[in-house]
């Protein structure tokens, strides 16, 4: 049977995020996979401003928010005992850095929440349904409810 080597879990820290997380550690602990984690600090570029293209962040506030991002990582990660090799952080736009990040490290499944911080309208997060539309290895979208 197949098995997993390496899997991905993409963190938000979302109140639901833990669920996420749990579901990731048991399939790693059956697959006996690595597992690692990300977090993608999202940059946000207004892409329709009149101006064109902005990023609206300055630099001090830019690394306010990475360091911001590493404390929460590595508070997440510790609770979940994955190693500090095993823990990134990236700029961008989450979509596209967990895919990219993925593929650079032959990633296997990928485990997002089906929802995150953006709410539950929809059937399914953006971001989880890009990266289910996109990815080139197998996703699973941990299903969250909004109770
Ligand atoms: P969303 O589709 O944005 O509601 O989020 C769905 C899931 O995508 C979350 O539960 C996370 O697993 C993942 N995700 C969203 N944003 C990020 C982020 N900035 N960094 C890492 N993973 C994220």
């Amino acid at each position: 049977m197949e098995t997993y080597r390496h899997i991905l879990l993409a963190a938000d820290f979302s109140p639901h995020g833990d669920c996420v997380a749990e579901r990731a550690v048991d399939l790693a602990r059956r697959y006996q996979s690595e597992l690692s984690v990300l977090h993608v600090v999202d940059n946000l570029p207004i892409a329709d401003s009149v101006y064109g293209p902005v990023i609206p962040f300055s630099e001090d506030f830019t690394s306010e928010l990475i360091d911001a991002g590493k404390q929460r990582l590595a508070a997440f990660a510790d609770k979940f005992s994955i190693p500090a090799e095993r823990r990134w952080l990236e700029i961008g736009s989450p979509k596209l850095e967990i895919i990219r990040i993925a593929e650079a490290n032959n990633v296997d499944l990928i485990v997002v929440g089906s929802h995150g911080r953006h709410g539950f309208e929809l059937l399914l997060g953006s971001t989880a349904n890009s990266i289910l539309h996109h990815a080139k290895c197998d996703v699973l979208a941990v299903r969250l409810k909004d109770d």
